[in-house]
């Protein structure tokens, strides 16, 4: 997976979420509430005293779907009611608002707290995302099975798997025996 390139920021942020699970060969790096609070923990999403219970797992597994999902329009991918729904709602949950910084800059900001504000973080983190000009370099591979999110630093965008090494040739190796079975 080195190969597999990553961007910075708040679109690095979104990218490592989705990719907290390697849909494809594992493995799952949110495997129950403490991993899901270790890794929030890590990226500066929640505070270490707080309380992360299964169905916080339950709702940060959902959203990072979602969030797969929208990231997928970037490639052509159908966005879906139910994601649509699933980003939303964590959006209200946790009461994102605008709040200015010191640095005069505005930024979404949750007013809950704990997990539900985490989620909320990921959120802004998102919204943050789509108004940078980068937003549409994050994809997903063309690979159905695999739909890892990757970071298309191509000149002309126009990458479409998370590796060649291995999505890429494993793709053309599935249309190479389509191809040669409807001509048989
Ligand atoms: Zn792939």
């Amino acid at each position: 997976m080195a190969d597999r390139d990553t961007a910075e920021g708040v679109l690095g942020l979104v990218q490592a979420f989705v990719n907290t699970v390697d849909l494809q060969d594992g493995p799952e790096e949110l495997t129950d509430p403490n991993t899901l609070k270790a890794w929030l923990v890590a990226h500066d999403l929640i505070d270490a005293g707080a309380a992360v219970d299964e169905s916080d797992l339950k709702h940060a597994r959902a959203l990072r779907e979602a969030i797969r999902g929208v990231i997928g329009a970037n490639t052509g991918g159908t966005v879906y009611p139910v994601d649509v729904a699933t980003l939303n709602e964590a959006a209200s949950a946790s009461r994102l608002r605008a709040r200015f910084g010191q640095d005069g800059k505005a930024r979404l900001e949750p007013d809950a707290d704990g997990a539900v504000g985490a989620m909320g973080r990921l959120v802004a983190a998102v919204f943050a995302g789509m108004a940078e000009p980068d937003w549409t370099r994050l994809k997903l591979c063309g690979s159905s099975t695999c739909r890892w999110a990757f970071y298309d630093r191509s000149r002309n965008h126009s990458s479409r798997w998370c590796t060649m090494a291995s999505c890429g040739n494993r793709e053309k190796a599935r249309r190479f025996r389509q191809h040669t079975r409807h001509r048989a």
